[in-house]
This record gives C-alpha cells, sequence and structure tokens, in this order.
C-alpha cells in the first residue's frame, strides 16, 4: 500500500514494565497498512524534532496506531515518554515486507523481547478476521525468548491467541526463569527448535528483534539447513542489545 503522512494525537499511554510502554495513536481512516508493516514518527522534542522507526503493534482491524517500545533514556525516548495525551506527532507509513503469508502451510516466528510487536499485529489481525484467507490446516507456532517470565509482553493477548487462533502454538524461550518455570529455558536454540517442530527445514520462519537476536537467529537457520527463500526476516536496527 502506497505509503501517506498524517498527524496523530497521542490518545493512551500504557505502561507494560518499568521500561516498557505502549503508546496509542489515532490515525485517519483512509492510512492503511498489512499487519506487520512499519511507520516512521516524528515527535518534537526541546531541540529539532526527532524520528525513529517503529512496527505497528495495532492492526489493521484496530482503529488507532500503537507502538511499544523499550526506554532506554535516549533523546528520543526521553522525549516519547514525555509527550501528554493529545500531542500531535507526524507520521509516514506504512513500509515494509515483513507481511502474513498465507498460503505458507507453516510458520514458525522467532522473536525475543521488544520484537514481539510486529507478531502481536498479525496475530490481532488473524484473531479478528477469524484468519480469513489461511491455506486449511496452516501450522503456526511463536517462538518468543525473553529474559524471565515479567518480561513477556502481550502475555494475556498471546495466550488468548492460542486458545483462539486455530494451529497456533506459543512456545515460551525464558533465559533466566523462577524455579517453578516448566517450559523451555535458556535461549531460542536449534535444539529447541527441532524439539518442537517435525522436519525444521520445510517450515517458513520470521525473524524480527533487535540486531544480536537476528545474528543469532541467523545460526539457528545455518545448523537448521533453512534457505532463505523461507526467511522472512525484520531488524530493529538502531538497538544494540
Ligand atoms: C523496521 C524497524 C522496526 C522497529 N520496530 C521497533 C519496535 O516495534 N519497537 C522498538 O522499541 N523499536 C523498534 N525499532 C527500533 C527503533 O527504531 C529504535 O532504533 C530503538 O527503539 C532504539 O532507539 P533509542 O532512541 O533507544 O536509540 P538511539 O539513541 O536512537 O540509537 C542508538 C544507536 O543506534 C543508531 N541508530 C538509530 N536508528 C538507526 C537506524 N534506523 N539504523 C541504523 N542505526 C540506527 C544510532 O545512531 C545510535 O548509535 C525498529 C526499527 C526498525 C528499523
Amino acid at each position: 500500500m502506497a505509503p501517506m503522512t498524517f498527524t496523530g494525537r497521542l490518545l493512551e499511554k500504557i505502561s507494560l514494565s518499568p521500561d516498557t510502554v505502549t503508546l496509542r495513536f489515532s490515525r485517519p481512516p483512509e492510512y492503511k497498512f498489512e499487519a506487520g508493516q512499519f511507520f516512521a514518527i516524528t515527535i518534537p522534542s526541546p531541540g529539532e524534532p526527532l524520528k525513529h522507526y517503529f512496527s505497528h503493534c495495532d492492526s489493521p482491524s484496530e482503529g488507532h496506531v500503537e507502538l511499544t517500545t523499550r526506554l532506554t533514556g535516549s533523546d528520543f525516548k526521553n522525549a516519547l515518554d514525555g509527550l501528554p495525551l493529545g500531542a500531535e506527532a507526524q507520521f509516514e507509513g506504512p513500509m515494509g515486507r515483513f507481511v502474513f503469508r498465507y498460503d505458507a502451510p507453516k510458520i514458525a516466528f522467532l522473536t525475543g523481547g521488544i520484537g514481539i510487536t510486529p507478531v502481536r499485529s498479525m496475530l490481532r489481525h488473524l484473531a479478528d478476521t477469524g484468519g480469513a484467507g489461511r491455506i486449511e490446516g496452516q501450522e503456526l507456532v511463536l517462538f518468543y525468548g525473553c529474559m524471565n517470565e515479567d518480561a513477556i509482553i502481550y502475555k494475556d493477548q498471546l495466550d488468548e491467541f492460542a486458545r483462539t487462533i486455530p494451529g497456533l502454538r506459543v512456545v515460551y524461550v525464558i533465559t533466566d526463569p523462577t524455579g517453578t518455570w516448566k517450559g523451555h529455558r535458556g535461549f531460542i536454540t536449534a535444539e529447541i527448535v527441532r524439539a518442537e517442530l517435525d522436519d525444521p527445514g520445510r517450515w517458513t520462519y520470521y525473524i524480527v528483534g533487535p540486531p544480536p537476536m537476528i545474528g543469532a537467529m541467523g545460526k539457528v537457520m545455518e545448523q537448521l539447513g533453512v534457505p532463505e527463500s523461507q526467511q522472512v526476516v525484520e531488524r530493529f536496527a538502531g538497538y544494540e542489545s
């Protein structure tokens, strides 16, 4: 869909954890995008206006633009966090090709931490549209790596999607869990993918997150022998860790 520019107003700010925040902005009805795409946002700051890129967390089936981000203490993040409700921001979008393949029989999402944003967009859209257009019997597995149980962003919604989207399983991989955690521990590895997917070489992989995550998942792809044509990658350039 052709990119356009528009002005959005801050409608709501939701704190997801001490350093993770969701912001919702208004958008005009003529703004069209596909779940998983990204946009540029420019906000006022004490100096020059500041511009950053964010994946849509929201789905086309919702009525606002939603971004979720980690507050890093950068000039941009401080200005974003300081926006009062009703503040105006400039948007440009949509951009990118990180969009859902309705005709792929087996899709695995490999993501960690903040990288869940465009996946949430796609899953919300599938849930809201009843999965219209999906190939019959399509299997979806979301591998979601987080530092600990409290760091799982959108946990309630992901668990809801696992119950309501046919064929979807959510596999959490927790780096440093509490003693009671019964799921996978550590980072997402080729061994964990092999344990969860039969014939992993035949799946299409959506890989998204900060550059270190992309690098680590690239190695997992090599170990599993997955060709690039079966990988859809979104790199959150700008995050170092
Ligand atoms: C397609 C895309 C989708 C993204 N989606 C999200 C999202 O959903 N949530 C989220 O939190 N973040 C997302 N990001 C990352 C986001 O744009 C910020 O870069 C990130 O949040 C860090 O911002 P910062 O203000 O903390 O760091 P900054 O202080 O802005 O930057 C830290 C370092 O990264 C460099 N840098 C900044 N931007 C870029 C860039 N575009 N390319 C290369 N180097 C850069 C800076 O020069 C600096 O060295 C996305 C990025 C891209 C490209």
